[in-house]
């Protein structure tokens, strides 16, 4: 069931949407070789309490931390740990944070250092196909009209998007109805309703779209291709298209 959401509610969301969209920038800005993402954990962590709200990952499904970091391989769900970043890695940071009751869900890939063109590429398509799909998600259209637009510019530059992983609703709950895939048939799914509140999130692979899942959800590429995450919470309202997660 789609739980839509009233203007008020919006606004706690943004709330919500805004803690997490500063710590992702924190976080970007003290990405380097030689730390550990066990220290970016720790200042989420901080960072996010210290703004009054809650890290929502921390203890979801067992998760031990307060963000996601998944380097290289590691599409999404990679628990934070001593492992340095190294000069070439690419990493995926996903942040939640809960203010008020509401959740805001936001991911980025950073480079560390240099990296290879084709890491740069995969983050710059990646990032190009979230914005593609929060374009495409305006009132009357539809989540297969978001997906297209996703896998679209993915597949534009010969990169695939991973199936087994979608994008959700967003609300109290992190996890809310509907499921929010980033492939589609335009004109198909759900349409899009002034009150509804999504995370879009592609998960973009630069070989193939095969995951393998570990029990402890870290979720890698089947073959080892890199892979990139890039994620905003997006609210459908009188106004138009509303990013919550962006700072
Ligand atoms: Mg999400």
């Amino acid at each position: 069931m789609i739980i839509l959401k009233n203007e008020q509610e919006i606004e706690l969301m943004a709330g919500a949407g805004r803690v997490a969209g500063l710590c992702l920038k924190m976080l970007g800005s003290k990405i380097r070789p030689g730390i550990t993402t066990a220290e970016l954990d720790r200042m989420a962590e901080e960072f996010i309490r210290g703004m009054g709200a809650i890290p929502t990952f921390k203890g979801y499904q067992g998760f031990p931390a307060s963000i996601c970091t998944s380097v290289n391989d590691v599409v999404v769900h990679g628990t934070p740990d001593g492992t340095r970043l190294e000069e070439g890695d690419i990493i995926s940071i996903d942040v939640g944070a809960t203010l008020n009751g509401f959740v805001g869900d936001t991911a980025a890939t950073f480079p560390v250092g240099k990296v290879s063109p084709l890491a740069e590429k995969l983050i710059r398509a990646t990032q190009e196909s979230l914005y593609a799909g929060i374009a495409a998600a305006v009132e009357g259209k539809t989540l297969g009209d978001v997906g297209h637009a996703v896998e679209s510019v993915a597949m534009r530059y010969g990169f695939t998007v991973v199936r087994d992983y979608a994008g959700h609703g967003v609300g109290r709950k992190m996890h809310e109805d509907p499921s929010v895939p980033n492939f589609g048939i335009p004109g198909t799914g759900p349409m899009l309703r002034r009150g509804m509140v999504v995370a879009i999130e592609p998960m973009v692979n630069a070989g193939s779209h095969e995951v393998v899942t570990f029990r402890n959800l870290k979720v890698v590429t089947q073959d080892r291709s890199l892979s990139a995450h890039f994620e905003h919470t997006v609210a459908i309202t009188a106004g138009g298209t509303r990013c919550l997660t962006k700072v």
